[in-house]
């Protein structure tokens, strides 16, 4: 008998016990750095004081009252969200699938209004959107879908960056209501998409009155350098899901859009039992006031630059490696074989890093990493490569 938790994970044999910053102590006191954040959720790291403040303040007072009662932290949050991300209005939820099924039940309201019964989504290649039914069927991996057939219904999957595609698609389908894209792609493979096509994407989109809905759930709240990786391209979309960095390590999601978008939703349509309560809200508005007290997005572009600048230098000329590649703390170093075995190197070295598509190692430290603590999460990583060989 393996234990009572269900065995959805292949763990990797340390267990923590606390935090400090980009640093985690195991239950036997080793001290490792993380450059994984929790699968880039701790944006400030661990422990930091303005969120353990936070969340123990508002424990003290309230934590959950129902969505059937005005919520101040919420609006304050949606305040907030509008501001960073330039969109007017938020649904909360508390995780990164749970805010795209919203951002998917608002393009099939978006179907209703156009008159259309079966409406398509594009989605593309490599994506990878969450485990619900909706949006491991939006996902693209096998290891996401095989088992759950049937899957839903109504997307279309084209090359991710293939704008071409894209125009064709519009010429020949007239059932498209939306297109759901990240960013920059994370379990993908931190891919991001040639230049230019964020922009060609939302101008297509305009043309034909679809909806441009950006899943920047592991982009978005610093992490490319930006509020959100939209920005770098100056575009905007109708919906966009954020997620992992937001609560800063506390359950908390949301789905934004604008004012148009946003209004297909009327009382009764959609909802959540925990979503946007008064915890999780203050929280995640505290992470956001945090990162712009601290001038974390000029800094995380700076160290992004630095730690691509540093695995260039110190791992550019390993055979192994064929690119360095990403935005801002969002970083992948893709090789020409399986890298899986790197992880459990990494720990010997005590480094936290992980491997996705088998052959991009990840880099997504937590936003307040140091210039030093750059150098050294560097060191290590050359340190655990170097062992891979031997
Ligand atoms: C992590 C992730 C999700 C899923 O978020 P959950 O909180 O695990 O449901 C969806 N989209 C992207 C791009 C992600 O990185």
């Amino acid at each position: 008998m393996p234990g009572h938790v269900m065995n959805t994970y292949g763990r990797i044999p340390v267990t923590f016990a606390r935090g400090e910053g980009v640093w985690l102590e195991s239950v036997d006191g080793e001290r490792y750095l993380d450059a994984l954040s929790g699968i880039a959720v701790c944006a400030l790291g661990h422990a930091h004081p303005a969120i353990v403040e936070t969340v123990c303040q508002q424990a003290s007072r309230l934590i959950h009252t129902s969505n059937i009662n005005p919520i101040p932290q919420q609006e304050a949050l949606a305040d907030k969200l509008a501001a960073v991300s330039g969109l007017d209005q938020a649904f909360f939820a508390n995780s990164g699938a749970e805010a795209n099924e919203a951002a998917l039940k608002l393009s099939r309201l978006h179907a209703r209004e156009k008159g259309i019964e079966r409406p398509q989504v594009v989605v593309f290649d490599s994506a990878f959107h969450g485990r619900t039914l909706a949006t491991l069927s939006a996902s693209d991996s096998a290891k996401v879908q095989q088992g759950f057939e049937p899957l839903v219904e109504g997307f279309v999957r084209l090359p991710y960056g293939d704008i071409d595609a894209l125009q064709a698609l519009a010429e020949e389908r007239s059932d498209v209501v939306a297109v759901l894209m990240e960013p920059i792609q994370g379990e993908g493979g931190v891919r991001p998409p040639p230049p230019g096509f964020l922009t060609a994407v939302r101008a297509l989109c305009d043309a034909q009155d679809w909806l441009l809905m950006l899943d920047e759930i592991q982009t978005g709240v610093g992490r490319t350098g930006q509020w959100y990786a939209c920005q770098h391209e100056g575009v905007q979309p109708d919906v966009l899901t954020t997620a992992k960095g937001l609560g800063a390590g506390v359950p908390v999601a949301a789905c934004l859009a604008t004012e148009r978008v946003a209004g297909y939703f009327k009382p009764g349509k959609h909802g959540s039992t925990f979503g946007g309560n008064p915890l999780a809200c203050a929280v995640a508005l505290k992470t956001l006031e945090t990162i712009e007290a601290e001038g974390l997005l000029p800094q995380v572009r700076e160290r992004g630059q630095q730690l691509q600048a540093l695995l260039e230098e110190k791992l550019g000329s390993d055979s192994r490696v064929v690119d360095i590649r990403g935005q801002g703390l969002m970083v992948g170093v893709e090789c020409d074989r399986p890298m899986n075995a790197l992880v459990g190197l990494a720990l010997e070295e005590r480094l936290i890093i992980n491997v996705t598509r088998d052959s991009v190692i990840r880099l997504v430290p937590p936003l307040i990493i140091s210039s030093e603590e750059v150098e050294a999460l560097v060191a290590r990583l050359q340190a655990a490569l170097s062992k891979l060989d031997a």
